[in-house]
């Protein structure tokens, strides 16, 4: 397997998936034998991991990438469509949201602050309406349980059924869709 190896004033060694390959970030004292030992253990995991990240960007690359046009075509979009789906599953939860952010981010697909307000990601229009709706509704129920605990879980599920089916959609194809943006 080849891998990069990084350097640096740290304790342990941490493996890194990215689109160049595996990257190992180790002490500056660690010998081959140890790194190799730490991405012996870990095979499985970047066996599968790797392969995730290639059909991700297999995926993006067919499904093309997207311009700095296209971002801002769907950051209008969002603005239209998703103050609606809020303003929709608000009475649902008992929940007021403060002001409604879009962004294009390359890690989440929506976040919610202390104050209440939500934050999008315009990328979400490139998906089904139903993981918009899981989206909304999870950054919705964050007004009522700022953590991920059971009780969480419990009213989005209330309010939105399927939300697991959908979540996992975003899990498998989400990776593939931030990966069309030049980051
Ligand atoms: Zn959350």
């Amino acid at each position: 397997m080849e891998y990069k190896i990084k350097r640096s004033n740290r304790k342990t060694i941490s493996l890194e998936l990215t689109p160049e390959g595996l990257l190992v970030r180790a002490p500056l004292q660690a010998s081959l034998e140890e790194i190799e030992k730490v991405i012996h253990k870990h095979r499985r995991w970047i066996d599968s991991h790797m392969q995730k990240l290639e059909k991700e960007l297999e995926e993006a690359s067919s499904a093309g990438m997207l311009s700095q046009q296209d971002l801002r075509d769907l950051a209008r979009q969002a603005r239209e469509y998703l103050p609606g789906r809020v303003a929709f599953y608000e009475p649902l939860i008992g929940v007021r949201a403060g002001r409604i952010t879009i962004r294009t981010q390359k890690s989440r697909w929506g976040s919610c602050s202390a104050k209440g307000n939500l934050n999008f990601n315009c990328l979400l229009m490139l998906t089904p309406s139903e993981v918009i709706d899981s989206v909304v509704v999870h950054e919705l129920c964050h007004l009522k349980e700022m953590n991920h605990s059971r009780r969480f879980y419990d009213e989005v599920n209330r309010v939105y059924p399927e939300y697991d089916k959908w979540h996992r959609w975003l899990r498998d194809h989400g990776g593939a869709i931030m990966k069309r943006v030049e980051w």
